[in-house]
């Protein structure tokens, strides 16, 4: 019959049933996807992003305009004061016993030594409370905090961290002239990797810098011999004061509820080393690009969803607390917040600060991204740094997870460029935002409070 076939597909095509909102998303981020042009463009034409530099500046005008192109609304920024740290020029040499160049990088808010630079001895410490045990050797000395981070993901970064931030106050409370620092971090390409560090008023404030892995090592080998290991220090890195910047945040304004809010987060400042691909423009793009996917789908969630490209997380998390002291009054009206920091890795499900009745809801919501292998759901303590202070005021939190097993080879060091990212990767953590957004974004439930963040 010559009208068999036609017939046959009208018959089949007016009993289709719709794709639903997650498979139309995840298609459109694999075959029409903008993340990996929106990370390129950060990192190749923005570059370095440090907290109060001209780069960050720059940057909060690209998040504006990346916002509009994306088709959101509302797209504004949002006042944050930020501290202006500026590195300088800088270099480390052992000189005795032999003279070598060493590959190190001032940790952010690291004062300089003098021009001329420092010179002492060293003396090694595993931990703090090893430190401790030296006592008095430890005066006029240079100190080389020693410890290895495990090839895993935060919980051993978490372990090692805290000597980056105490460790030149405890160093300059027995006495000594300036620190070092093992690299945190699972590379082993000679590269230091920086990060913030802090000190305390009633303790004076010491140099302090990260050197490679391998030198870390290698000053421990001649330290194990038993003889005099000398370093100089140079560090160029001052401080210029307080300066203005922003917060930049945009929107997809609901249908029904649109003073109900879906937060989607990330942090536009990276270290000035690399060009911040993984940390954090990869997460910049994707919760760029989910909201994007949203709207170019045809979806209008009932809640609003709204886009923050958070300033200085890095050093001081000074734009997530601008924001929730902005924000103070609506904190009741986030239904959720979500950070995208943990890299451009595959993702791999979403970690909720809460309790089984908040896992099992994100689990439903996200459900077909499981032949991704992208629905794993998981209590978790927190959502994300620039999420910390909304958590405290008992917004519920959620984070992307992905696969990290590079990150930390990586991360805040030169190393971090745009060559770390994979294109599909990193369109499935947009979609993967995509679809937790809308769900929670159009549920009729909502999550309950998360609890309080651990102190670390
Ligand atoms: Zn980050």
């Amino acid at each position: 019959m010559r009208f068999a076939l036609p017939l046959l597909l009208f018959a089949a095509a007016a009993h289709a049933e719709p794709l639903s909102p997650a498979a139309r998303l995840v298609g459109a981020a694999l075959v029409e996807g903008r993340a990996f042009d929106t990370v390129r463009s950060l990192t190749d034409h923005v570059g370095p992003r440090l907290t109060g530099s001209p780069g960050a500046e720059r940057a909060v005008e690209w998040a504006l305009a990346e916002m509009k192109r994306a088709g959101l609304s509302n797209v504004h920024r949002e006042p944050v004061k930020v501290p202006r740290w500026v590195r300088g020029d800088e270099s480390a040499e052992l000189v005795a016993p032999l003279a070598l160049h060493l590959h190190a990088a001032a940790l952010g808010g690291s004062v300089g030594t003098p021009p001329g630079g420092l010179t002492a001895e060293v003396i090694e410490a595993g931990s703090l409370d090893e430190l401790r045990r030296r006592g008095e050797a430890v005066r006029g000395r240079i100190v080389l905090f020693n410890q290895r981070m495990a090839r895993s993901d935060f919980p051993s970064y978490g372990t090692v961290v805290p000597l980056r931030g105490a460790g030149a106050v405890e160093a300059a409370r027995l006495g000594a002239i300036g620190a070092l620092i093992r690299s945190v971090g699972t590379g082993s390409h000679q590269l230091p990797h920086t990060g913030g560090t802090r000190y305390d008023a009633a303790v004076p404030r010491i140099p302090y810098a990260a050197v490679s892995g391998e030198d870390a090592d290698l000053l421990h080998r001649l330290l194990g011999e038993g003889g005099q290991v000398k370093v100089r220090l140079r560090l160029g890195a001052h401080d210029d004061g307080e300066v203005d910047s922003a917060n930049v945040v945009g929107e997809l304004p609901g249908s029904a509820k649109p003073d109900e809010v879906v937060l989607l987060g990330a942090h536009l400042d990276s270290w000035d080393l690399g060009t911040g691909a993984i940390d954090d423009g990869a997460g910049c793009a994707a919760v760029i690009e989910a909201a994007r996917l949203i709207r170019a789908a045809g979806l209008q969630p009932r809640r609003t969803v709204r886009v923050v490209l958070f300033m200085n997380e890095e050093h001081g998390l000074s734009g997530a607390r601008a924001y929730a002291e902005a924000h103070r009054g609506e904190s009741g009206k986030h239904v959720a917040a979500l950070e995208a920091d943990s890299g451009a890795g595959r993702p791999t499900g979403f970690g909720v600060a809460g309790g089984a009745p908040s896992v099992e809801l994100v689990r439903r919501l996200v459900a077909a991204l499981s032949p991704l292998h992208a629905a794993e759901v998981a209590s978790a303590d927190e959502g994300g740094a620039d999420l910390i202070p909304l958590q405290e005021a008992g917004v519920p939190v959620i984070g992307l997870t992905q696969d990290m097993s590079t990150y930390f080879d990586w991360h805040h060091t030169a190393g971090d460029t745009l060559d770390k990212i994979v294109p599909d990767d990193l369109a499935l953590d947009a979609a993967a935002v995509a679809v937790v957004a809308y769900g929670l974004a159009d549920a009729t439930e909502r999550l309950p409070p998360s609890p309080p963040p651990p102190k670390w």
